[in-house]
């Protein structure tokens, strides 16, 4: 993706914001909403190809503006019809955005931002170390560039049903950005998906939870992983500031002002550490307390990682605990393993600024002498 320092990227904008942007150049606000239609209705870039917009407003859009989707670097496809991207963003950074096909829906997981702060121990991203935000451009973008490669028309030939904000990074510390993306995915105008098919799922940032609640209305999921606080603390670092009761005081109140919507509550089984029977009981006790259904990841492995997949018939033992007591409780099918595309394998290219990513290789280098 490469972009102009003298020209705004619509990308960024949402309807109000392109509205309010055409306004600025002495446009009527309308003139915003059949642009939109171009960019994610039919995938049009260049503004000579928008053939209702007049001559005169098409040479303004052409000297103050542009539409600059991420640069696809790579794609492969797994066995399974799972599609994975590798998209060059500003900067030498990558990210990767994965579309997972099934009967009924296509469901697209996208990241948030290039690597990830929050250090989970299980998560191939964590290790990576962070670089930075994505731009609403980047993020809406990867939408874009799945829907063009699709041929997805909203209302129409609709193949991208879904969006999970489930890819790398943590949404919730990429507010305003995710925001504005989601409300494009979520607008007519733009990918046209009903809130409920739009999730953003958060490792818990309670704060943000709450602001999330007061403006928009997609779907929550909540990576929890653990069922106490001392499990949770070493799978996830976060929770060392937002306990796990601080955590469903949240979503009880994301909850609260969504009538018959439930929470879905991640949980990656972990061989040993987080799936036996006693682990199942006291998730019960947590899922008692908020609209809650459960979905269980197996573990999917990367290099270097400590951790193991639980059996399967571990882990239909766990779901067979849940719902018997009534959870809802799902397992997650794993899709893309063989393009690295599942659950937590998603590593792009991440130029991280912190020095944890050489902390990481001088461990993985260390495992591979001992191993020798
Ligand atoms: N930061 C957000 C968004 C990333 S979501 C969050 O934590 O929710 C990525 C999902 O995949 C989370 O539920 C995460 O816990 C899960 N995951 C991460 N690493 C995994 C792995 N190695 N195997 C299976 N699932 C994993």
């Amino acid at each position: 993706m490469t972009t102009s320092p003298t020209k705004v990227n619509l990308l960024d904008y949402d309807r109000q914001g392109l509205r309010d942007l055409f306004v600025q150049l002495g446009e009527k606000s309308y003139r915003a909403d059949q642009v939109m239609k171009w960019i994610y209705h039919r995938h049009v870039t260049d503004f000579a190809q928008m053939t209702d917009v007049g001559k005169a407003l098409r040479d303004k859009l052409e000297a103050a503006c542009e539409i600059v989707p991420p640069k696809v670097l790579f794609e492969k496809q797994a066995a399974d019809g799972t599609y994975k991207w590798l998209l060059g963003m500003d900067g030498g950074n990558a990210i990767e955005a994965v579309f997972i096909p099934e009967a009924t829906r296509g469901t697209l997981c996208v990241s948030s931002q290039v690597g990830c702060g929050l250090n989970c121990t299980f998560c191939s991203t964590g290790t990576q170390g962070f670089n930075r935000n994505l731009s609403s451009a980047e993020i809406i973008g990867q939408v874009w560039v799945a829907a063009k490669h699709l041929g997805n028309v909203p209302h129409h030939q609709r193949k991208l049903t879904n969006v999970v904000m489930m890819g790398m990074g943590e949404p919730l510390l990429n507010f305003d950005n995710v925001v504005r993306a989601m409300s494009v995915m979520r607008d007519d105008l733009g990918f046209g998906l009903a809130n409920k098919r739009v999730t953003l799922s958060t490792a818990g940032l309670v704060p943000m939870i709450d602001k999330l609640s007061e403006s928009s209305d997609v779907s929550l999921a909540v990576s929890l992983h653990a069922p106490n606080d001392e499990l949770r603390t070493e799978l996830v670092p976060l929770n060392k500031k937002y306990s796990i009761a601080e955590l469903l005081g949240a979503c009880q109140r994301y909850a609260a002002r969504r009538p018959r919507t439930s929470i879905t509550f991640e949980y990656t089984m972990l061989k040993g550490i987080n799936d036996q029977p006693e682990h199942a009981r006291q998730l019960i006790k947590l899922m008692r307390t908020v609209p809650s259904k459960v979905n269980l990841i197996p573990f999917n492995s990367f290099t270097g990682t400590r951790f193991e997949r639980s059996d399967e018939a571990t882990i239909r033992r766990f779901q067979k605990i849940l719902l018997d007591a009534d959870v809802l409780t799902m397992v997650r099918r794993t899709r893309g393993d063989d393009i690295d595309a599942a659950c937590g394998q998603l590593k792009g290219q991440v130029l991280d600024r912190t020095r944890r990513n050489a902390e990481f290789q001088r461990r993985l280098e260390a495992g591979a002498r001992n191993a020798a």
